[in-house]
């Protein structure tokens, strides 16, 4: 018999769903990967593809989703995440976060799996208190450019929350704030993988605003080790995972500029998109106490590795 845990992960070939691929293999488990690939990419998963332990699904989680024997766990990542995604794919960012998050709760249900879905900062909007703790409720725009992906979001919770309550399915939430390093599209339209290739193009740096709104970077590498925590803890509510290490966008476009050697790049101010967080940063009060977890790679390391992925992905 084959004790081996299985484990499913949606959007598994994107930037945060690869990365857990590679953490639950390196742990032994049997890895289902699902995507749709409207956002992900083959390449971030193309090392796993050999494995007898990786079985890729090409399928939309918003549709049936079926797979064959048991399961253990199910990590829903599917999403477009970055906010020119969502405004790109309004409907289909809505769909996976309700009707997809709908068909796994479903299938957690008939296999008796436990369900980890991936939650956001988002959830708190524009934030009226910095830092957020998960007791604070959000100042969200419904209708704004953000609010399909805020709202799907919310409701994603609101749903995992009742299956939980009315069916008894094992259920954990975590609410992920910014988080960056290598796997990360450049033409994502994020900051930091806008800034990283606008200096090594030596292409204007566009800061919108005036950049003195604030973000908190967390690399992946500890994103993914506060996950497999939560994953394996008794703990239900929503919990923070993050690095509170808080700083402005501006000082971000400087130290990535500074750290891109001999680029002539210049920064250039654009317009502050609609409903743009004015702060964010974690209160991880309970990541530390529930799972004795706190971020360890500095931003200094971690934009480092970042920087010499992406020299590597342009070519350079
Ligand atoms: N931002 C920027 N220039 C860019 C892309 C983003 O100044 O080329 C800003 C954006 O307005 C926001 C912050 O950087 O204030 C973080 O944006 P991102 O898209 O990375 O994610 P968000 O945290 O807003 O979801």
């Amino acid at each position: 018999m084959d004790n081996k845990k299985n484990v499913l992960i949606t959007g598994a070939a994107g930037f945060l769903g690869s990365h857990l691929a590679d953490r639950f293999i390196k742990e032994g488990f049997k890895v289902y990967g699902m995507d749709n690939l409207i956002t992900g990419d083959m390449a971030n998963i193309e090392h796993l593809m050999p494995l007898e332990n990786f079985v890729f699904y090409h399928h939309d989680v918003s549709k049936f989703v079926h797979i064959p024997g048991k399961l253990d766990y199910i990590l829903h990542f599917a999403s477009p995440a970055s906010p020119i995604d969502y405004l790109k794919m309004p409907i289909q960012t809505m769909k996976v976060g309700s009707l997809g998050t709908h068909n796994l709760l479903g299938l957690a249900k008939a296999k008796n799996a436990r369900m980890l879905i991936a939650s956001t900062s988002e959830v708190y909007g524009d934030p009226l208190v910095n830092p957020q703790p998960e007791e604070y409720w959000g100042n969200v725009n419904p209708i704004g450019p953000r609010g399909v992906y805020d709202e799907a979001k919310r409701f994603m919770e609101a749903l995992t929350m009742a299956y939980h309550n009315y069916h008894g399915i094992e259920t954990r939430i975590v609410r992920i704030f910014n988080t960056y390093g290598p796997r990360m599209r450049l033409n994502d339209g994020r900051a930091l993988p806008a800034f990283f290739s606008q200096a090594i193009d030596n292409k204007d740096i566009t800061v919108f605003g005036d950049g003195s709104q604030t973000r908190s970077f967390c690399y992946v590498g500890d994103l993914v080790e506060g996950i497999y925590r939560l994953l394996h803890s008794d703990y239900t509510l929503p919990v923070n995972i993050g690095n509170p290490d808080e700083i402005t966008i501006l000082q971000a476009a400087e130290e990535v500029l500074n750290l891109v050697k001999g680029s002539s790049s210049k920064i250039v101010f654009k317009g502050l998109p609609k409903d743009d967080p004015k702060v964010r940063r974690p209160d991880i009060t309970k990541a530390k106490e529930i799972l004795g977890w706190q971020p360890k790679v500095n931003r200094t390391e971690g934009f480092k590795i970042t920087y010499e992925y992406f020299l590597k992905k342009m070519g350079k």
